[in-house]
């Protein structure tokens, strides 16, 4: 896959945009500059993926706007080698971010199609050790957790307690909540076996979490 100077220039503009918008987590910022969004996108929107907004792909889905990625992988900390579970593959972007940071990758994606896409396309640029699974996020993967980080990446009506109970002690999950058009992106810090700690981070605008496997 092409990337080229003219790509590779957007980007870094793309980063000081993220700068400018708050993010300080220089790992972050590096991930944003090496992993090439365009890969991602559909060819006519390519001229688009450097702009800082979400963007459609197939199966009525979103690719994250890229700030929210940002935030959203900042919020986690992300530590080298830390075991993190993605729910909501779509394209892939947010998986090969927290893998380009040093995280072992868990990704979950309930669209049968995306998932399969997903499948071949990230091996096939050089993310072969992301763990992709077709599944209902909400129950998580209880035979590979407890997990280090979670990252939910479509809006939810609640916290699902699976994900909680996946987190281990100490580990901390970035989730948007909230149904219909916004929701507040909360962190949610697992303290002890029965404690959690909740806080909020301001609101964003996300496709809904959906029940179950859809089969198309
Ligand atoms: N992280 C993605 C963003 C995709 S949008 C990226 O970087 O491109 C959110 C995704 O969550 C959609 O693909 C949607 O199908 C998926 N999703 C919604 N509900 C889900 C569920 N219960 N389990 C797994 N994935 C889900």
């Amino acid at each position: 896959m092409l990337d080229s100077y003219r790509h590779k220039g957007l980007r870094k503009k793309l980063v000081e945009t993220i700068r400018a918008k708050g993010i300080i987590d220089e790992n972050v910022l590096n991930a944003i500059e090496k992993v090439p969004r365009h890969w991602f996108m559909d060819s006519s929107f390519l001229e688009f993926a450097y702009e800082d907004r979400a963007f459609p792909i197939s199966a009525g889905q979103t690719i994250s706007q890229p700030y929210t990625v940002a935030v959203m992988t900042e919020l986690l900390q992300i530590r080298k080698n830390d075991k993190v579970l993605e729910i909501g593959t779509g394209s892939g972007y947010q998986a090969c971010i927290l893998s380009a940071m040093g995280a072992k990758v868990y990704t979950i994606e309930r669209q049968k199609s995306l998932h399969e896409k997903a499948k071949i396309f990230l091996p096939s640029i050089g993310y072969s050790t992301i763990k992709q699974f077709y599944g209902d996020g909400y129950k998580g993967l209880p035979t590979y957790g407890p997990f280090d980080k979670i990252i939910v990446t479509c809006g939810a009506p609640h916290i699902p307690t699976a994900l909680i109970e996946q987190l281990k002690i100490g580990g901390i999950m970035v989730i948007p909540v909230g149904e219909g058009g916004t929701q507040v992106m909360q962190t949610v810090e697992r303290i002890t076996d029965t404690n959690i700690e909740i806080k909020n981070h301001g609101y964003f605008r996300f496709v809904p979490m959906l029940e179950d496997r859809n089969e198309k």
